[in-house]
């Protein structure tokens, strides 16, 4: 995948940057690591320290020092979860400030705006996110909602491209910026099929599946990215939004998934769960007091090549701000480590045996 700040081999995962920042580790960690591009949230830039004075530091990559590609989601997902603090009208998502009360409004024009002020390199559109499981009826009316919205955000962002001069007060920061459109349809498949006509009707860049991982069983996911992927066009990355438990790496590359992001890795890492590939491990548990093994024997990271569980657990113990960073270069590295693993197989031709060999060893039950 081509972008403004370089190529980015696919699959590939983006490590969630929420506030321009991935938590506690460092831009030059995420570099060594092999992060090619992290996902930055619209909600929090824009609410603080605020698009116009990101624009004016010259966009969202020189603010916060980060050369490499950043995806930006459209911050409808953070304004969904903010349940009674938000109102979803037809014009767009009314909502509460977190920090301090503020009312606000997104509109899919402004979602377009915000981004181009951020200069991400892909830009997504505002959809309607619902609860699972929901009836065929709100799901109808989230989706249809979602491409009358796709259609007036593509408008917006071809408009800021040809006409800059009609919109004064938004500065596109990212010339080369990319617009993703978003199927919804709930998890039912015919209107996952509407959706993604629809969508393509409107005609972007490349396309996400949003919507999915909200609580449903894995095995339902896997039936709706099956039945989703293979209609999105084949040339274009196809993003699965917010999944990303390690085994679902698998299946949604299986099922012709590009691109992944999910906060799993670096909360779990806060919460000194550390992931390996036989399943997840937590460090506070007192069986790790003594314990002079690193967290995985075969993972390459720093974290595993310089410490035993005994030390990370007493700096967990112990409240170290340490704990969160090593923890989570651990959790950071095995998930950009599979999937360059994954790609190296399918060049290969042997992804099949991979696929099956991760599922032998990996469980997704708590390993102590
Ligand atoms: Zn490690």
């Amino acid at each position: 995948m081509q972008t403004p700040h370089g190529v980015v081999h696919t699959p590939a995962f983006m490590p969630v940057g929420t506030q321009g920042a991935v938590k506690s580790v460092t831009h030059h960690e995420l570099e060594e690591l092999g992060a090619q591009i992290i996902l930055g949230n619209t909600y929090h830039l824009y609410l603080r320290p605020g698009d116009s004075l990101i624009a004016r530091a010259g966009g969202l990559h020189k603010f916060i020092g980060w050369s490499r590609a950043i995806l930006t989601d459209s911050g409808g997902y953070q304004i969904f979860s903010l349940a009674e603090r938000r109102r979803i009208l037809d014009e767009g998502a009314e909502f509460r400030s977190h920090l301090d009360g503020s009312l606000h409004l997104l509109t899919p024009e402004r979602a377009v705006d915000i981004q181009a002020q951020l200069g991400s390199d892909i830009a997504m559109v505002l959809d309607e996110c619902i609860a699972t499981p929901a009836t065929e009826e709100a799901a109808r009316i989230a989706m249809e909602r979602s491409v009358r919205w796709a259609s007036r955000a593509r408008a917006r962002l071809l408009r800021i491209r040809q006409d800059p001069s009609s919109v004064p007060d938004v500065v596109a920061t990212n010339a080369g910026q990319a617009q993703f459109g978003i199927i919804q349809g709930a998890t039912i498949p015919h209107l996952r099929s509407e959706s993604v006509q629809r969508t393509i009707d409107v005609g972007f860049d490349a396309y996400a599946i949003g919507g999915l991982s909200v609580g449903e069983p894995p095995e339902v996911t896997y039936d709706l990215v099956g039945h989703t992927a293979p209609q999105l066009p084949e040339e274009a990355p196809r993003y699965l939004m917010g999944s990303g438990m390690p085994d679902d790496l698998f299946e949604c590359v299986a099922r012709g998934i590009d691109l992944f992001d999910c906060v799993l890795p670096t909360r779990n890492a806060r919460n000194g769960q550390l992931i390996t590939r036989v399943g997840t491990l937590s460090i506070k548990n007192a069986r790790y007091a003594e314990d002079p093994l690193p967290p995985d024997p075969d993972c390459g990271c720093y974290t595993c090549r310089h410490f035993s569980r005994a030390y990370l657990r007493h700096l967990y113990i112990a409240g170290e701000m340490t704990a969160a960073t090593l923890n989570t270069v651990h959790n950071l590295y095995f998930y950009l480590d599979t999937m360059r693993a994954i790609r190296e197989a399918i060049m290969l031709g042997t992804f099949d045996k991979l696929r099956s060999e991760f599922h032998q060893t990996f469980s997704r039950r708590p390993q102590h």
